[in-house]
């Protein structure tokens, strides 16, 4: 346990560094965006509301270890991350309040928040198939659980258990198919991996234009930021590749969010709330979810053309607070099915 003491030299350095200014119509935001757009959006909030927005950038597990250290004494009002399992993770910690907005419950999906409305999902992903245009015909691809039959022996990559997307998968299949299946699952799928697990979701797809692979999982943003890489090599890859939509006949696709909760300590709870409210309008949907290649979580307002040219899919409306829920039973399956 950190001691008041530590806690009040601790928040003077967080100012000092910092400089957020204590001023009466303010919010302050630690986020893990880093968007162009993000700072438009900030900019037609303010212009909207008089509130001023100061972000705090950092990747999530920074944001969340800083905000347990700050304890009370953290300037933040608002939390925003990507992945259910992290806001569960914030949630679980005590970082978070839940938050009481008419708006919000119109705005985002049930299935897209926290059930006690600690956080909500802002923009959504799917956790998609990606094959080899060239060495699988589509029609053998159908489902997650199939990725565990011995044709694909050898011809998958995919990324370390360590990472929450995949702890997030194996949630759903927990959820789905019970923690037996689940485990027999992801034993089949270490049989089938082509390759050690490593690098990011762009480097699973890599491996197929490589000839290392001939199916991968990846999230959906990833092929739009290679499609439209600086790098010629990127967009190489992503035209060797194809999409497919899993469980498309069943409970749907796998899918998380990006997202946004109130801090437990938020000071400007108020201004906070009509931060994530701003965030979920149509305006602001439109925006947001295109910075990063992603689908926007409000009904009625249309992805950018290069995500809609995907197709249309059916999504797993599973509670995606469910995903956060079973995180730490999806890394015990991992670690016995011996997926590293
Ligand atoms: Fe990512």
């Amino acid at each position: 346990m950190i001691s008041k003491k530590f806690k009040k030299i601790l928040l003077g350095a967080v100012l000092v560094s910092n400089v957020l200014p204590l001023m009466a119509s303010e919010v302050n935001v630690y986020s893990h965006r880093h968007y162009a757009t993000d700072k438009k959006l900030n900019k037609m909030f303010t212009e909207k509301t008089g509130i001023k927005v100061n972000i705090v950038k950092g990747k999530a597990s920074q944001l969340i270890k800083r905000m347990e250290i700050e304890g009370e004494y953290s300037p933040a009002d608002v939390l925003i991350t990507v992945d259910a399992g992290r806001l569960e993770l914030a949630k679980s910690k005590g970082l978070l309040q839940s938050s009481s907005s008419k708006i919000l419950d119109k705005n985002i999906p049930k299935h897209l928040k926290d059930s006690d409305n600690m956080w909500y999902g802002l923009t959504k992903r799917a956790r998609v198939i990606v094959y080899s245009k060239d060495r699988v015909d589509p029609k053998e691809l159908s489902t997650y659980e199939d990725l565990a039959n011995k044709k694909w022996r050898k011809k998958i990559a995919i990324r370390s258990s360590n990472n929450i997307y995949n702890q997030s998968l194996l949630a759903s299949l927990i959820a789905h198919d019970g923690k037996e299946k689940s485990l027999q699952w992801a034993k089949g799928v270490v049989k089938n991996f082509a390759r050690k697990p490593k690098g990011n979701d762009s480097d699973q797809a890599k491996a197929i234009a490589a000839g290392i692979a001939d199916i991968a999982v990846m999230n959906t943003y990833y092929i739009g930021r290679m499609a439209n890489s600086k790098d010629p090599a990127e967009q190489e890859v992503t035209k060797k590749i194809g999409i497919f939509f899993p469980n498309q006949e069943g409970r749907g696709t796998h899918v998380n969010i990006s997202g946004a909760g109130v801090a437990k300590y938020a000071k400007n709870k108020e201004n906070a709330i009509k931060y994530i409210e701003f965030l979920s309008s149509k305006e602001a949907q439109t925006i947001y979810a295109q910075a990063n290649y992603e689908y926007p979580v409000l009904k009625g307002v249309e992805p950018s053309d290069l995500v809609k040219s995907w197709g249309d899919f059916k999504e797993d409306s599973l509670p995606i607070d469910t995903l956060g829920k079973l995180n730490a039973e999806s890394v015990k399956l991992f670690d016995k099915a011996g997926w590293r």
